[in-house]
């Protein structure tokens, strides 16, 4: 399904300034907020929904990338709307200001324990295959230069010894709760605690070869098994194998985008291969055998007496592997006749008796005209 536009969502022209924006904001989130609709998922939605389109247009640098490159654009950036979206406890916690004195300022999670779990960015690579590397499969092993566990702290962001305690100020829970009088009665709201970012708990005594953020910048290098069948553009996600989490937290994803290395002879088509070969006039019809190159080497093939140019022949089982594992492709091989350009005067006089010659007057049978019909069985 397609993501719905940000503009859209909020109901703003693409050049609404940042009060039109904001307002509009405001109007959706007071509208579908929860405390207004308990128990309505679909509220939830589009309360989030315009959480999302508003953190991006609020902010100049991430409204500039959108307005570019739409929502593939933020990809990747840090919060920026993409995937998920955004939490409640998110939405509460940077914008709670906006819903002003109508709901206090927030929204109340009671009982449960809502603290964070930090989650480590995901890492982009490109590789590059052969048609080869494609054909077969291939084990790449790739360095990276990542955020790594910290190896002082072992990713724990404490120095040696001392330990994580309990956050004073949410007691554990990551969430602070605060209790309002409103118009509307006594409000309970929460938002994520500021002295330990939601964590729960704070480190007594910081590792100094990390600040306390239980990483560091380092290499690895990566075992990559890249199935057979791959092809441009396709993206790989290797679990865990991205940036480290702070202080211990779930490592990010290894995202690997796959390019082609396009190859001198052999052009790819889906599971096919596609190559042409021009033949003299001469060995087209007297018959000949030549060498084309495949993806597993060279291959002698006969041409037939009596070929005519633009006759496709196959070479079953030389194409590529389908990357779902069913079957795999065919090498089809166009046949082309040469037709020289340049004639000594002895060639001139030659191919002038052949002209008047009954045999060569162009007699084709229904199997060597149907260009679309040859078409549609190569390449079913
Ligand atoms: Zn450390
Ligand atoms: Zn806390």
């Amino acid at each position: 399904m397609a993501k719905k536009d940000y503009y859209e969502i909020l109901g703003v022209s693409r050049n609404a300034g940042e009060p039109e924006i904001k307002k509009a904001y405001r109007q959706m989130a007071l509208k579908f907020h929860p405390d207004k609709n308990p128990d309505d998922k679909q509220a939830e939605e589009r309360f989030k929904e315009a959480a999302e389109a508003y953190e991006v247009l609020s902010n100049s640098e991430k409204r500039a990338r959108y307005d570019q490159y739409g929502h593939e654009g933020m990809k990747g950036m840090p919060g920026g709307g993409y995937g998920g979206g955004m939490s409640m406890d998110d939405i509460f916690s940077q914008f709670g200001d906006i819903f002003g004195g109508a709901f206090g300022g927030g929204f109340g999670f009671t009982g449960g324990n809502r603290r964070r779990v930090n989650k480590g960015t995901n890492l982009r690579v490109k590789v590059r295959l052969t048609l080869e590397e494609i054909a077969k499969g291939v084990e790449k092993k790739i360095k990276v230069n990542k955020l790594v566990s910290c190896s002082t702290c072992h990713g724990t962001g404490a120095a040696g010894g001392s330990s994580h305690s309990t956050c004073q100020h949410c007691h554990g829970t990551g969430q602070i709760t605060r209790v309002t009088n409103t118009f509307l009665g006594q409000m309970q709201t929460s938002s994520t605690c500021p002295y330990c970012n939601g964590e729960g708990q704070t480190i007594t005594n910081k590792c100094t070869t990390c600040a306390g953020s239980g990483t560091a910048r380092g290499e690895e290098v990566i075992s990559l098994n890249i199935p057979a069948g791959v092809s441009e553009g396709i993206q790989l996600s290797v679990g865990g194998k991205g940036n480290a989490a702070p202080r211990g937290g779930i490592p990010g994803d290894l995202i690997v985008q796959i390019e082609e290395i396009p190859h001198d002879d052999l052009i790819r088509e889906g599971v096919n291969i596609l190559y042409e070969h021009y033949i003299s006039f001469p060995e087209a019809a007297l018959g000949t055998s030549i060498e084309i190159p495949t993806i597993e080497g060279k291959v002698r093939i006969k041409i037939e007496p009596g070929t005519q140019g633009g006759k496709v022949l196959r070479l079953k089982g030389k194409g590529i592997p389908s990357l779902n594992g069913y079957g795999r492709g065919d090498q089809l091989i166009n046949i082309n006749v040469w037709t020289p350009r340049n004639l000594s005067r002895q060639e001139t006089e030659t191919l002038e008796n052949l002209m008047n010659s009954e045999n060569f007057k162009p007699n084709p049978g229904s199997k060597d005209r149907s260009f679309f019909d040859r078409m549609k069985e190569y390449f079913q």
